[in-house]
């Protein structure tokens, strides 16, 4: 929770993707969270300005990807650099933005007509300080693979010894047990969780929050939200998992619909707050996130 100007607060409210109950709603959960006795008294009484959501790349060192290619370069939380338990990504992301563009410069400078891979980015990457940032923090994260209280007892050691110098003594790197995709748990033998309704003063709706994430998408474009193939909501996702786009779709997207024809995956593409959960956690890997025409999305004024 960050204490702004002008008696504004903007809250936050982190969910680890590889959740295995697929009941979870991280919506609902933010909502709830925000009822809580020591949360709610920040928020009564206040007015909602803005509402937006975006996943966020927890792998870590372990999952940068390659960093270049012809005429192009990652750079920020494209490839990963937040700074997991901190949740801190800022500093990162301009400094690897700074290496990027000293490294076109370099190469324009040196005669390149551009379009070439720039290798000067990487290799300055690996010397600086947003790699020993992000190693020295690269355990925290698979560690909880071994549960809440062990997995962060682990991880704050390694971070206490890291801070004194000792992270030599800890060479090991932990892989990430399973990719986020596969995490879930089959409905069947999973709790349906009863959230409570909102109350209007600190807990709210979907469909009034996306509002106020300013989201808005050129009527008469394709859906930027590919399925691969559209049987597989109603037919493999909803008895499985009880489809849980509708959930944990932070704008409320995906609906499963009953008409005359039956049960139907409906998509609402103008909603989406361009946060790309839909396209890391869906079980099948169905859904596709794609980039939608004329640079709709939401368009946040003070986030
Ligand atoms: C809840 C939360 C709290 C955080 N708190 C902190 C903190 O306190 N301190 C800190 O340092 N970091 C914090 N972070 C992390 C930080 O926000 C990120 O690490 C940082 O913003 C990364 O910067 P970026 O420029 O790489 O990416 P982003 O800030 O994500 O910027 C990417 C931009 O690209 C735009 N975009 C995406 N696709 C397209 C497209 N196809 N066409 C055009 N534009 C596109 C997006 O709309 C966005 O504006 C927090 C993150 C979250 C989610
Ligand atoms: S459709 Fe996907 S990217 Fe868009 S808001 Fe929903 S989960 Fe996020």
């Amino acid at each position: 929770m960050y204490h702004l100007e002008n008696n504004q607060v903007a809250v936050g409210f982190v969910i680890h993707l590889n959740y295995e109950n697929p009941y979870i709603s991280p919506f609902d959960e933010f909502q709830r969270f925000k009822t809580h006795p020591k949360v709610r008294p920040y928020f009564e009484g206040g007015k909602r300005l803005v509402y937006g959501s975006r996943a966020i790349n927890e792998g870590g060192i372990q999952s940068v990807p390659k960093l270049v290619f012809p005429g192009g370069a990652l750079i920020g939380c494209s490839a990963g650099f937040v700074n997991v338990p901190r949740i801190k990504g800022s500093h990162n992301a301009i400094k690897t933005g700074m290496m990027a563009a000293e490294a076109a410069f370099a190469s324009l400078k040196g005669g390149s007509q551009g379009h070439d891979e720039l290798t000067a980015y990487p290799e300055a990457y690996k010397k600086s300080w947003v790699f020993k940032d992000l190693w020295k923090v690269r355990n925290v994260k698979p560690a909880l693979k071994w549960g809440l209280w062990l997995g962060s007892f682990y991880g704050g050691i390694e971070m206490w010894a890291n801070s004194l110098g000792l992270g030599k003594l800890l060479p090991w790197t932990l892989r990430h047990k399973k990719a986020d995709f596969e995490t879930l748990k089959l409905a069947k033998d999973c709790q349906p969780i009863a959230y409570p309704k909102p109350d209007g003063v600190v807990s709210f709706d979907k469909l009034s929050s996306v509002f106020l994430s300013n989201t808005n998408h050129e009527e008469d474009q394709p859906s930027h939200l590919k399925l691969k193939d559209p049987s597989i909501p109603i037919a493999v996702n909803l008895p499985l998992y009880a489809e849980p786009a509708q959930r944990y779709c932070p704008a409320g997207v995906y609906e499963v619909v009953e008409d005359a024809g039956g049960q139907r995956f409906q998509i609402n593409a103008q909603n989406c707050v361009h946060c790309k959960t839909c396209d890391i956690k869906d079980p099948s890997q169905n859904i596709v996130w794609t980039v939608p025409e004329g640079g709709g999305g939401p368009n946040y004024p003070n986030m």
